[in-house]
């Protein structure tokens, strides 16, 4: 039987990494501390799986059996006989903190507890715990149903064991894993951040519209997505905590927020998720 699992978080990562386990076999647990969270959650992963069928790459009568391999919580005690608990709630440190020290109290001994933090740091978050060797981090793209990767990030004390039954659990949902190491921001936002927050400084200047700064983007370099758009779809303000970490974590001033994206995330224009970001939704 496959393994069971917990997410910690109801939020767009943790329904999609959710549904993917679902999706693959495996009988998942969905914690969040909202109630509303939970049902919004089940929500769209059922909307996502509707989807799949309507495309054509989910046959119908496998829904319901997915659905019913999802199981929701508002108690971390429902953790208890998973084997892999991933936690994907807001990217805050302290916050973070407080919840590995949770799992640790309540997760199976042996259990790997992995988080899908964007930025901060796995080591940090691992010495919250007494089991430092089973912290990892598998860090999922959005949307999590159709984006390939998981960058799989090893903190110092991350055993050798546990990365490869991470490797292991992300094949088997049809993931292709890729390892690093821990440095703020790893690789994808090492890279990513600094290029969003260059086109919010051209959004500043006045260099460009949104519009005219995604079209050059996605027709000149071949992007799918143009930055700002990619910046709406990740939330603003899980943008600005990411760069704030890649600033404090490097100590470069080339990663300094810049001040219209804190401005936005000041006014509740968060992207997406608010209805409104760099465009309106
Ligand atoms: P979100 O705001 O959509 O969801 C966060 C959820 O966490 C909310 O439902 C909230 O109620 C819940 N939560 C808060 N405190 C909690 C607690 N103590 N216990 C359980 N649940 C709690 O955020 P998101 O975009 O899903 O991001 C979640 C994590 O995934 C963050 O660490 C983020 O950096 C990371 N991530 C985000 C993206 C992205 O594109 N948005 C991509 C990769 C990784």
């Amino acid at each position: 039987m496959a393994d069971r699992i917990a997410v910690i978080g109801a939020g767009q990562m943790g329904n999609g990494i959710a549904h993917v386990f679902a999706q693959s076999g495996f009988d998942v647990t969905m914690i969040d501390v909202a109630e509303a969270a939970l049902a919004k959650g089940r929500d769209t992963i059922a909307r996502n799986l509707d989807r799949q069928i309507k495309k054509g790459t989910l046959p119908e009568a496998e829904r319901a059996t997915i659905l019913g391999r999802l199981s929701i919580s508002t108690s971390t005690d429902a953790i208890a006989g998973a084997a892999l608990v991933i936690e994907a709630a807001t990217e805050n440190r302290e916050l973070k903190f407080r919840i590995f020290a949770e799992l640790d109290a309540k997760a199976d001994a042996g259990a790997v507890l992995a988080t899908n933090t964007s930025s901060i740091s796995v080591t940090e978050i691992a010495a919250r715990t007494k089991r430092p060797q089973h912290v990892i981090g598998m860090h999922f793209m959005n949307p999590v149903p159709v984006m390939q990767l998981v960058e799989i990030i090893r903190g110092l004390a991350t055993s050798d064991e546990t990365t490869t039954r991470v490797i292991a659990w992300s094949t088997a949902v049809g993931k292709t894993p890729v390892e690093v190491n821990d440095f703020p921001g790893f690789v994808a936002n090492r890279i990513l951040m600094p290029m969003i927050n260059e086109a919010v400084y051209c959004v500043m200047e006045g260099v460009g519209t949104p519009e005219a700064i995604d079209t050059v983007m996605k027709l000149g370099m071949n992007h799918p997505m143009g930055p700002l758009a990619l910046a709406d779809l990740i939330g603003l303000d899980t943008c600005l905590a990411i760069l704030e970490v890649l600033h404090s974590g490097l100590g470069d001033t080339k990663y300094r927020p810049c001040p219209l994206l804190r401005k936005y995330v000041a006014a509740g224009w968060l992207g997406r998720k608010t209805g409104r970001g760099f465009y309106s939704y």
